[in-house]
């Protein structure tokens, strides 16, 4: 249960339209940038106006529609890209970090996100992006030729740059950033990425990113790496969340919605109830392979496409970590 701040941002996803910018008061506007033949339609880009000029959470995907539509919509706040003096990432996918650079090469701006998300550290403790996913689709237990062929599929839908520098390397569970008048608070809450990081705006506005959205569950993290726990990593950021209780959620996908607290206790226990039913199925079963179909989903195992089926497993991976780790 998630109440939408305005109903016709809501009612444009559930068309599958891009809604126009949103402001949410207090200086800080949602512009949705299209992604162009992706099932998530969009992305949300923040800003938030301080004295010291404007913030952005998040950055679009890499490709020149977004850059030209992300432009576009800042204009339709009265803003230029030259006036963004900070570039806040909440995770290193490809469509939340694509036009980090291409800003802080206009407009100087300072670019942030958390240590286990940087992908200088990444490529030294986790490998690269591609690396870990086929990593892990081998540990499901898939069949070699049905993990090809996700591996391939993943390969040709989305290009991983994973190249950015960061200006700033967030370490800590919680980091106040002052933008003049305005300090917002980055917040490790992992679970969706190790580093992702959710932007506290002090009017209790808080960015959340791929971690909380109104709708839907949250995929799980790549468990490729021996410690990894990605949805105890996840159960653990939503009960901070929820204890939080901020007074309005920014996703970076959907809308923004209020109720926010108790929205995050229900996903929450969404989760948790996911893994009971994965401790179930391994008394049976050894292999996420083997756990996915016997799985709720949005769609049956069967009638799901490849690339579907990958985010499925690799989802049902991570569950299976926290029923083989608690
Ligand atoms: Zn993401
Ligand atoms: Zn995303």
């Amino acid at each position: 249960m998630s109440t939408p701040v305005h109903e016709h941002h809501a009612a444009a996803y559930r068309a599958r339209e891009v809604p126009p910018p949103a402001r949410l008061g207090h200086g800080i506007t949602a512009l949705p940038v299209p992604l162009a033949g992706s099932a998530l339609r969009s992305v949300m880009v923040y800003t938030i106006e301080t004295s010291a000029g404007v913030v952005l959470v998040d950055a679009g995907y890499r490709h020149a529609s977004c850059w030209n539509a992300a432009v576009e919509a800042l204009a339709t706040i009265g803003h230029r890209v030259e006036d963004v003096v900070a570039v806040l990432l909440t995770h290193n996918h490809p469509d939340h970090v694509g036009l980090a650079d291409q800003v802080r090469q206009v407009s100087g701006a300072r670019v942030v996100m958390h240590r286990r998300d940087d992908f200088a550290s990444q490529q030294l403790e986790r490998g690269p992006f591609l690396g870990q996913l086929a990593a892990a689709l081998s540990q499901t237990g898939a069949p070699e030729d049905v993990a090809t062929q996700m591996y391939a599929a993943a390969v040709t839908v989305a290009v991983h740059h994973e190249d950015l520098v960061l200006d700033q390397v967030l370490e800590e569970p919680d980091t106040p950033l002052v933008f003049g008048d305005t300090e917002i608070r980055a917040l490790h809450l992992p679970g969706h990425t190790y580093g992702h990081t959710c932007y506290l705006h002090p009017a209790g506005v808080l960015l959340t990113g791929d971690t909380l959205m109104p709708e839907g569950p949250t995929q799980l993290a790549i468990a490729a790496e021996p410690g990894d726990d990605p949805a105890g990593d996840l159960l653990a950021s939503l009960r901070r969340i929820a204890a939080l209780d901020p007074d309005l959620a920014g996703p970076a996908h959907q809308y923004p919605f209020t109720d926010v607290g108790r929205r995050a206790l229900d996903l929450h226990d969404f989760h948790a109830r996911e893994v009971e039913a994965v401790a179930t199925l391994a008394e049976r079963y050894d292999t996420a392979w083997e756990i996915a179909p016997h799985l709720t989903w949005a769609k049956p195992w069967d009638d799901m496409g490849l690339g579907t089926q990958r985010f499925a497993l690799v989802h049902a991976l991570g569950l299976l970590r926290a029923v083989r780790q608690g």
